[in-house]
């Protein structure tokens, strides 16, 4: 049985009639780059995330660089996140001239931990980026008190956590922005590359609708230096129709992490994900811990069992970074070793997924 890791074509097929019939319309209109399209989605995603406003961007990262900019955060300022997320949480804020400084992750959650944070803030704090890994949101509010009683920013790294939520409060609402990504192999993808800032700022709304768009307050009037992060219209009416599917979707991935725990408990030497106190995670990844991670990929592949590795090197000693001042981050070192994305996407039937546990439990 062949299971591959994600099934974007599957998904497509439950909901073609809508995609293509909402595509032709943003062709039929010529509305292309941003415009009514992108400014439907962003009401529904609102209203969808609980916040006054949401802003369409080209992508991920562009949304997290946006907030850091519009914020004010730039040369001298240290921003505070974790080593074990992708890479763009530190491009924005290395991007926006500042410095990361990092803190080791919760090794139940695989989000900050909380505990370790205050240890790292300086006069040159400006900001906490909390990554909702994997799907399942950081523990928000020890972060926002530790934020208010130093005067820092929080910018949520929703980027993989699509409708999760702590304690009934939905990713990206919590902090003074929650940052989204769309690439297509997001829980909600985009037909290409797309993003967005929430927030309940109005000001933060209005200055990230202008640095997406070349600073303009009105066409060819350039108040302040901005770039090109529009959010296509094709991609606004695509995700329009996703967004009414999503909360489904994720359920579905739930019932399957839940079979996957149920199935993979008997196994010695794996350890599933937990999904800790007051949150609701909405599994983008199905990550299991394993020693010995790089063979058995190898052997599932033999199996058809397509597998990924979330992130096979932590931030801080990529060689992008081109540091080797920080001090050992031992949870996420070793859970990046450890670490064994299994296949997840709402459409894995229960066969699919008793099959890999089979063949997981014939490896140990
Ligand atoms: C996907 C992702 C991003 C970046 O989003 P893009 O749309 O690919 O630019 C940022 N942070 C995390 C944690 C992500 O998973």
């Amino acid at each position: 049985m062949k299971v591959p890791f994600l099934d974007l074509k599957a998904q497509y097929e439950t909901i073609k009639e809508e995609i293509d019939a909402a595509i032709q319309e943003v062709v039929d209109s010529c509305a292309f780059a941003g415009g009514p399209f992108v400014e439907k989605f962003e009401k529904e995603y609102a209203e969808f995330c609980g916040v006054d406003h949401a802003i369409g961007v080209g992508n991920g990262t562009d949304a997290l660089w946006l907030s850091l900019l519009a914020l004010g955060i730039g040369r001298g300022d240290e921003v505070i996140t974790v080593p074990n997320t992708f890479i763009a949480t530190v491009e924005a804020i290395i991007f926006a001239g500042a410095t990361p400084v990092f803190v080791d992750i919760d090794e139940n959650s695989y989000t900050m931990n909380p505990d370790l944070v205050e240890n790292v803030i300086t006069s040159k704090t400006k900001a906490i980026i909390p990554v909702h890994l994997f799907g399942q949101p950081a523990d928000m509010d020890p972060i926002m008190d530790i934020a208010k009683k130093h005067g820092l920013f929080v910018i949520e790294d929703a980027c993989q956590a699509h409708g999760a939520e702590y304690k009934g409060k939905k990713a990206g609402s919590m902090g003074d922005a929650g940052c989204f990504s769309f690439y297509p192999g997001k829980n909600l993808g985009a037909f290409g590359e797309a993003g967005a800032v929430v927030t309940n700022n109005s000001d933060l709304n209005n200055k990230i609708k202008m640095l997406r768009d070349h600073g303009q307050s009105k066409k060819y009037y350039h108040d302040v230096m901005g770039w090109n992060a529009r959010m296509d219209g094709i991609q606004g009416a695509v995700l329009s129709v996703k967004l009414k599917h999503l909360e489904k979707w994720n359920e579905a991935r739930r019932r399957n992490a839940e079979l996957y725990n149920e199935l993979l408990s008997e196994i010695n030497g794996i350890i599933t994900p937990k999904e800790a106190d007051y949150r609701k995670h909405i599994y983008h990844i199905y990550a299991v811990r394993t020693p010995n991670r790089d063979a058995l990929i190898d052997f599932l592949k033999e199996q058809d069992i397509y597998c990924g590795i979330h992130y096979p090197v932590p931030v801080h000693l990529q060689k992008a970074i081109q540091r080797k001042d920080f001090t050992p981050f031992s949870i996420a070192e070793k859970c990046s070793q450890e670490f064994i994305s299994l296949p997840m996407f709402a459409e894995l039937t229960k066969d699919q997924i008793k099959y890999i546990s089979n063949r997981l439990k014939s490896y140990s």
